[in-house]
């Protein structure tokens, strides 16, 4: 049995509980409801997430539409690169990458609209893995951890399922969250982005993926950076709890 087995175990148990729901936080029920109703604001969402509470990330699709009215691409497909800038300019938070995300967005929504008709669930509707991740990749700004995460909140949201899934080459998208919990845990031997892809592949060496959304919810709620919640975290029976 692998060292780490225990540990797989418990993050896998945890995913068999925890809302999915929770992987696309929003600050009002409102944006929620924008993300699951409207795929591009899903998806636009998706490429916009870098570097920012994920909060903030998935509000931000409300806080446009708050804006203009609509959230449909081929309305924004419309807009110069200095019109979609100022929409950016006018939320009350904003992403990190300020000059970036305005780019990310034009480029999300030209793709929507010149190859998908404008609808942007036809991205993954009936595609492969390899196709969604090929057009994920395609948009500015937007890497392979980006690409991994969409690809499995599209497979929970939409409950859709991709027969040439790469398993074995989708690893954990590395934040405070889990870096810190697998730091913690003692299978990453610092907080830093690479040796939590590593770590996570030691963890679960099939699909580093999969363990992606349990380490970051248990990051979130009981894993704080001050004042960690052990007595009560599903990992208590497990982790070495390194620098508490
Ligand atoms: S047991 Fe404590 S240190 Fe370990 S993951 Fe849970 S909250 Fe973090």
């Amino acid at each position: 049995m692998s060292l780490y087995q225990p540990i797989l175990n418990a993050l896998l148990h945890y995913k068999t509980i925890f809302d999915q729901e929770e992987l696309t936080p929003a600050k009002c029920p409102e944006a929620v409801n924008l993300i699951h109703e409207n795929s591009f604001a899903f998806i636009s969402a998706c490429c916009l997430d870098r570097g920012t509470k994920a909060e903030i990330i998935w509000t931000i699709p409300y806080w446009i539409f708050q804006q203009v009215g609509h959230y449909d691409p081929l309305r924004f497909y419309s807009l110069s690169l200095s019109q979609i800038s100022s929409l950016f300019d006018r939320l009350s938070q904003k992403p990190r990458y300020t000059n970036a995300a305005p780019r990310t967005f034009q480029d999300i929504c030209r793709i929507v609209v010149e190859d998908f008709s404008g609808h942007a669930e036809k991205i993954w509707k009936n595609r492969s893995a390899m196709d969604v991740k090929r057009t994920l990749l395609s948009v500015y700004g937007v890497g392979s951890g980006i690409a991994n995460m969409s690809l499995v909140l599209i497979e929970g949201l939409y409950q859709i399922t991709f027969s040439d899934l790469d398993y074995k080459n989708m690893d954990i998208k590395p934040d405070v969250h889990t870096m810190r919990v697998l730091y913690r845990l003692g299978v990453s031997p610092s907080v830093n982005e690479m040796e939590a892809i590593l770590a996570a592949r030691r963890i679960s060496p099939s699909y580093s993926g999969a363990i992606d959304g349990p380490l970051w919810s248990i990051g979130r709620n009981w894993c704080h950076p001050a004042n960690p919640q052990c007595a009560s975290c599903p990992l208590n029976s497990c982790c070495e709890r390194i620098g508490l």
